[in-house]
């Protein structure tokens, strides 16, 4: 699954987009964009930025050799699944030296997790760290633009977004120092079979979204009735799998004279259609491997997981 993850093995956040006025007035101009500085652990050149997707390409690389901080752009080669967007994903990486640059070359593809370039102090930086910046989609124009208080922000197809909102925490690769305060979803979490309890849902076509809150990304609906494992709460919504939430006003415990079994989806991405081999639906489709997906009727090979929603059934389990 291309899942996007936090670039970086020890986070050590020093800076966030709200903390310093050098990232802080990036925030209020028009576009804006959200820098954080993360010194990969402590100070000194120790951290690499790892690729955080399945596949990024350098788009630009720019300062080498001149006195302007060294910027480097890094875009997916295909749409990421992030907390709160699908889409292609950008990123601007700051800091960089000279020497680590020259090393890459425009068009240059990198795999999930490989090494890209270490921590750097190009330009004005005190210490090596790196400046981070993401944008939803593509690289857009130059890959930035100076924005009304006169900042170079990011440019791409989406527009700018929060790092937190952007990178889940992948708690097999990032061990988390310092988030300075930004709440990051983790991408797994420990077995927890032993506390699982059944709840049901209340509500008609219910999201299941990959975070507690209305701002992330919805990627598939419940029928009234459907029965989920609640993990846990989190501020009052109900995590039903690793990185899957529902609005907990709409669970309850009392068992409902009939009630949908759940399962999980297994293909990668898995078409929704309006009917049985019917019209692939647009809407929260296709569904990421390991979705939450109701049980309300089988047909013919083809499983209703909601009003108008079908999937084809060899890719549950
Ligand atoms: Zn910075």
């Amino acid at each position: 699954m291309n899942y996007l993850i936090y670039p970086i093995k020890i986070m050590n956040i020093t800076q966030t987009y709200e903390n310093d006025f050098s990232h802080s007035r990036h925030t209020v101009g028009t576009p804006k964009d959200y820098p954080i500085d993360d010194n990969c652990g402590e100070s000194g050149a120790n951290g690499y930025f790892y690729c955080p997707c399945d596949e990024v390409v350098v788009k630009k690389i720019y300062g080498v050799g001149t006195s302007s901080t060294n910027v480097l752009w890094l875009e997916s080669t295909t749409k990421v699944i992030a907390p709160t967007f699908n889409d292609y994903v950008t990123i601007m990486v700051g800091h960089i030296e000279d020497s680590e640059l020259k090393k890459l070359s425009v068009g240059q593809k990198f795999k999930r997790k490989e090494a890209i370039a270490i921590e750097g102090r190009d330009g004005y930086a005190t210490g090596e760290h790196f400046h981070i910046v993401v944008g939803k989609g593509k690289f857009a124009g130059s890959g930035w633009v100076k924005n009304t208080n006169d900042i170079w922000v990011i440019n791409t197809t989406g527009g700018s977004v929060k790092p937190e909102d952007a990178f889940f925490i992948d708690n097999t690769f990032t061990t988390i120092k310092n988030s300075a305060g930004l709440n990051f979803l983790d991408l797994y979490i420990p077995d927890i079979e032993d506390e699982e309890e059944y709840y049901y849902t209340t509500a008609n076509s219910l999201n299941i979204r990959l975070g507690p809150g209305t701002n992330y990304n919805a990627i598939n609906t419940l029928p009234k009735n459907s029965r989920i494992k609640v993990i846990e709460f989190v501020n009052n919504w109900a995590r039903i799998s690793d990185k899957e939430y529902v609005a907990g006003n709409f669970v309850t415990k009392t068992i409902p004279n009939n009630y949908y079994e759940t399962k999980h989806t297994t293909a990668q991405f898995l078409n929704v259609r309006s009917k049985p081999a019917g019209t692939i639906l647009k809407v929260k489709a296709p569904l990421p491997k390991g979705t939450t997906v109701a049980i309300m009727e089988e047909k013919n090979g083809w499983i209703k997981i909601d009003t108008n929603r079908w999937i084809y059934a060899d890719y549950v389990n």
